[in-house]
């Protein structure tokens, strides 16, 4: 098993770097169609539409009350 995976970009077919790329996760709203995921590497991931979502846990110091 000395034989390490390589992740591939699920778009592209390029080579993802360990620590690198993205995993990107589509929810149907419609559950019973349940969810797909692929594996992307950095450049695809930020040609894809979709908003930057805040980090959980801490808040921004701009929000303050
Ligand atoms: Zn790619």
């Amino acid at each position: 098993m000395a034989r390490k995976t390589v992740l591939v970009c699920d778009n592209c077919g390029k080579e993802v770097d360990e620590g690198r790329g993205a995993v990107l996760r589509i929810t149907f709203g419609d559950a019973r169609r349940g969810a797909k995921a692929a594996d992307l590497c950095d450049t695809c991931a930020t040609q894809l539409p979709g908003q930057q979502v805040a980090r959980r846990g801490r808040k921004p110091k701009s929000a303050s009350a």
